[in-house]
């Protein structure tokens, strides 16, 4: 199902401070949130100490990289079961003889698949996404809101679905050897469009956005957004205390819709120069263009995973053709094999896309450095994201690579306490880029 998510987590593309807190995980015993070591620093305007994870952390950690794994099994384990026994091609008979027309038979085919492997991970995904975070008292979200949201996202992936699968199986169709080539390039387009209106389409189904309650703050926000060039329109604040008490913000949008959109709870949970911290490192991501940038990475990792599904189906169905009931890559019932194909190549892909975004969220908080130079404050702020979301400060590699898509809260830290091109006298990456004025 992974690979078919692709198309939600193109939807939701957005680059935030944290990673998400929710991480899957496995069933624990409910444990009560257990005072986390809050990091005491010496002195005012002193280096941070990288707080030591809490005892529950540690457990929310272990027990999620459990999950990880098995949700990667998982992602492996159905495409195969739909293909070898021969469930796939009989959904495509099924579809072909209802749907009559091609584009109909196409449509039936993905409803069908959609809804069965929803509902099938449907117990799982209540597990990992509500009872457990509720259970490490991470959630506010009422039963109401878990269904509305999952219902919300499948019907989503239902009609983005329906408007777009018809793209790749028509191009199969018309041209068997560039198919790869032209779905790649036309995704490219299509990537910007959804990133263009996920801010004000899709977005706003699941949580509610307005402009910056506390004023006190925007103007300071306003002024610092003006010193690093960007119109301070764009700030926005939403409501995910229904949802959460994770905190976090991010940069998403293209063009017309590009924003800096604060959660309230980091509004919270956060004193006013480590949101101006935050506030900095997103503004960082907004004036690099690392939304366009990692467009582009994507795209081209995605062309590269369609060639080499392409070359890859050739042979696979060459040999298993017969059993799987189907022997082309233009039959619909082709869908479970691209999407083991893309889970192949996404488990070695992913890797270096994390490494990708693992630079630039260094360097978002080095401009986010640069522009505030509130070190002590950058630091205190990582602090609280540890602690608000149950993270541990130095997870090892096998996480960092496959799951961290930002430095460590514990190198963060100590690159906080030690970045000060302005007393050292290195050079800085990024001053030049501010205007004039302000601090
Ligand atoms: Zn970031």
């Amino acid at each position: 199902m992974r690979p078919l998510l692709l198309l939600l987590t193109l939807l939701m593309l957005t680059i935030a401070i944290a990673p998400p807190a929710n991480a899957q995980d496995l069933p624990q015993p409910a444990a009560e949130a257990a005072p986390t070591a809050a990091a005491t620093p010496a002195a005012p305007e002193g280096p941070v100490e990288v707080p030591a994870p809490s005892e529950l952390a540690l457990q929310r950690y272990r027990s999620g990289n459990i999950i990880w794994a098995i949700n990667m099994a998982l992602g492996f384990l159905i495409p195969i079961v739909l293909l070898t026994t021969g469930w796939s091609a009989r959904l495509q008979a099924f579809a072909t003889r209802v749907g009559r027309y091609w584009y109909f038979a196409l449509c039936i085919y993905f409803v069908v698949l959609v809804l069965a492997l929803t509902l099938l991970e449907l117990p799982w995904a209540y597990y990992t996404d509500f009872a457990r975070e509720h259970a490490y008292g991470l959630s506010n979200q009422t039963h109401a809101k878990w269904i509305a949201d999952t219902l919300i996202a499948t019907a989503l992936q239902l009609v983005v679905g329906l408007l777009v699968i018809w793209v790749p199986y028509l191009l199969l169709k018309k041209s068997p050897e560039r198919w790869w080539l032209y779905t790649g390039l036309l995704a490219i387009p299509f990537i910007f469009f959804v990133i263009l209106v996920t801010p004000i389409w899709v977005a706003p189904l699941f949580n509610t956005f307005g402009p910056m309650q506390n004023k006190n703050l925007e103007t300071r926000i306003l002024a610092l957004a003006d010193r690093a060039g960007i119109e301070g329109s764009r700030v926005y604040e939403v409501k995910k205390s229904e949802d959460t008490k994770t905190v976090n913000a991010y940069v998403t949008g293209f063009m017309n819709t590009k924003r800096i959109v604060l959660w309230d709870t980091i509004l919270q949970k956060l004193d006013e120069e480590e949101l101006l911290y935050v506030m900095g490192h997103e503004m960082g991501h907004y004036m690099l263009g690392h939304v366009v940038k990692t467009v582009f990475v994507i795209s081209a990792t995605l062309m590269l995973a369609l060639y080499l599904s392409h070359r890859a189906s050739k042979w696979l169905l060459h040999r298993y053709g017969g059993r799987w009931g189907f022997h082309s890559l233009a039959e619909i019932a082709s869908l479970p094999l691209l999407m083991l194909l893309l889970q192949c190549f996404s488990f070695f892909g992913d890797p270096l896309l994390l490494a990708y975004s693992r630079h630039n969220e260094h360097e978002a908080d080095r401009f986010g450095l640069e522009l505030t130079r509130s070190n002590h404050a950058a630091a205190t702020a990582f602090v609280k994201l540890q602690t608000e979301n149950l993270g541990v400060p130095d997870p090892g590699w096998i996480f960092m690579a496959w799951r961290g898509s930002h430095p460590s809260i514990g190198q963060r830290i100590r690159f906080m306490n030690a970045y000060k091109p302005w007393e050292t006298g290195e050079k800085p990456a990024y001053e030049h880029l501010f205007q004039a004025g302000g601090k």
